[in-house]
Formats: structure tokens, sequence, C-alpha cells
């Protein structure tokens, strides 16, 4: 895909546009645009990450090369204030729907997968809210599962090494994806259960857990997108595992009539009506 910013537009300074990569709306300029000569310019997306820069044939001189660098980490540095400010917007944000909600007692989703609610609230008597905090117990963000079982994030809000504690931690702490698989898991075998909320999470939820919990037994409880190229869940779980020497728990669908949907503990407690896991 090629991202065209029309570099001629611009006089030499630094200027905000909308980016060409994810920009949606015409006041929402997320891009940072510099143009330091006629033939060369960089621009930062601050939301989504693009970077391109416009250079001619002529080789950068010394100076220019050093003046690139110094725009672009500028402009990174920017870029960083800018995502803490929305975090923090977002965060406050989430304390504030949490606390104007009231805790689940039932809910379609929750009956859907045959599970309970564990700290989790409804808000407006229809959304789910499950929240993200980090390791002091503050809230950074919400995941919200509607009726129909469609789940939101905040925008901008933090996720990273942020999760959803379900249990007292104790001897052994089960680390998993989704609220759904954690609930099973907490569920049937009594341990208390981190839900990381995605397979990209799971890594730095458990070295949180690692540096909060020393003593404790981790265990990576893997979805197994076993009809994924690559298999995501699986593969980030043994990394996890790997990182901060814990174990890796796999759902065992040996023996049940396993459909390309069945990827996780929730659908193995559906097909076979109890889970454990085994040393
Ligand atoms: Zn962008």
């Amino acid at each position: 895909m090629t991202h065209s910013i029309l570099w001629g537009e611009y006089p030499i300074g630094d200027h905000r546009i909308l980016c060409p990569a994810c920009g949606t709306s015409p006041r929402k300029k997320d891009m940072g645009v510099t143009i330091l000569s006629p033939e060369h310019g960089i621009a930062h997306c601050f939301k989504c990450g693009l970077i391109a820069s416009k250079r001619d044939q002529r080789e950068l001189s010394e100076v220019e090369r050093r003046a690139y660098k110094r725009r672009m980490d500028a402009l990174r540095k920017q870029h960083d204030a800018e995502q803490r400010e929305r975090q923090a917007r977002a965060a406050a944000g989430a304390s504030q729907r949490w606390l104007a909600s009231v805790p689940a007692l039932d809910h379609p989703y929750l009956s859907a997968k045959g599970i309970k609610p564990h700290g989790i609230r409804v808000e407006a008597g229809h959304t789910l809210l499950i929240p993200l905090r980090d390791g002091k117990g503050h809230i950074h963000s919400l995941q919200s599962i509607a009726p129909d079982g469609s789940k939101h994030f905040m925008p901008g809000g933090r996720t990273k090494g942020c999760y959803h504690a379900i249990g007292q931690a104790s001897g052994r702490l089960l680390i998993a994806e989704g609220y759904a698989t954690a609930a099973t898991l907490h569920e049937q075998t009594g341990y208390a259960v981190a839900v990381a909320f995605n397979c990209g999470n799971l890594l730095p939820v458990a070295q949180m857990l690692r540096a909060k919990y020393p003593c404790l037994t981790l265990v990576l409880c893997a979805d197994d997108d076993w009809t994924t190229e690559g298999n995501p869940g699986l593969t980030a779980a043994s990394a996890a595992a790997h990182a901060v020497g814990g174990l890796l728990a796999v759902p065992d669908f040996s023996g049940l009539d396993r459909q390309g949907g069945d990827t996780y503990f929730n659908d193995l407690q559906r097909l076979a009506g109890r889970v454990e896991v085994m040393e």
C-alpha cells in the first residue's frame, strides 16, 4: 500500500495534517510533517505510527542529516507525550464509567459461554465492563462486551501490561487471553487467573506478574488457534511461558468433535463438560 503525502504543498517548517493511512475525519490531524528543504521532508503519524520521508536523489549533507535526526527525535518525543496524554484521558474516562456501572449478576454473554461474573460490571443495563488494571490495581481502560458478544476497548487506552484478576493468587497463577477462558479456568480449577485480553499482551502481563509474585508458578493457558497460519495464540503463550520460566497449558481436544472455531478452554469446557490443568 502506498500513502501519498503531497510534499510540495507545504512550505519549509512544521505542519499538522490528516494521516493518509489512518486519517478519517479532516479534524483529526494526527500526522506531523516537517519540510526541511524543497527536496527533503519527514512525516510521522502520532496515531498509527506511519513514518514517511521525501528525499530527492541528492544525498543528505552531514548538516542536513543531523537536522533530519533531530527532527525525527523531536517527533518521537512528541508522539510519546501525546500517547501518554491520550492514555491519561482514557484512564480517567474508564474510572468514571466503572464507578457509574453496577456489579454484573447475569448477562447474555455470560450465559452463552456458561460462565459466571468475576469482578466485572454492567453499564446502562446491557454492556459488560471488564477493567484493565496495572500491577497496583489502577484502572487504565475497559473492555466492553455487548449482549451479542462484540467486544471493544476504549480508544487510546493503555493495554500493555494491564490485566483483570480473577480469584486470589496462591501457589499457581494462570494467565489467559480472554475473559471467557479465564472464567472457565477459574471455575473449573479454583486457581487465580489473569485476563491479558490479547495474545500480544501475554508476555507484558506475564513479566509484570513475575515481578509482582516472584514465588508463584505462572501457567500460560494458550488459545490454540490451530486453523490460523502461525497459530498466534499458541506461539505467544509459549514464548511468554519461556520468557518468565512458567508452564504452558494447551487445551486438549483429542477424542472430541472439534470444529475450526474451537480454539480455547471455554470451547473445551463446552465440548468436554470439564477442564483441568494438569502437570
Ligand atoms: Zn496514521
